[in-house]
């Protein structure tokens, strides 16, 4: 059996990816599609994932 641990969140992954700058293997979840690259390098080379603004800290407050 062929499975890979995810290196971010450490969990078994039956479609591993392997990150197209380190080589590490993380899920799904954390990998991203887009740029190939996992979520520390994305963060190292500062690409900035265009995320929904449901996650984004609210400070609209009244
Ligand atoms: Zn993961
Ligand atoms: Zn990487």
């Amino acid at each position: 059996m062929i499975t890979g641990l995810c290196s971010i969140c450490g969990k078994a992954t039956k479609t591993p990816h392997s990150c197209l700058s380190c080589g590490a293997i993380v899920c799904a979840d954390h990998y991203d599609f887009t740029s190939g690259f996992c979520p520390r390098c994305r963060h190292r080379l500062k690409i900035v994932e265009s995320r929904p603004a449901s996650q984004s800290n609210l400070k609209i407050r009244r």
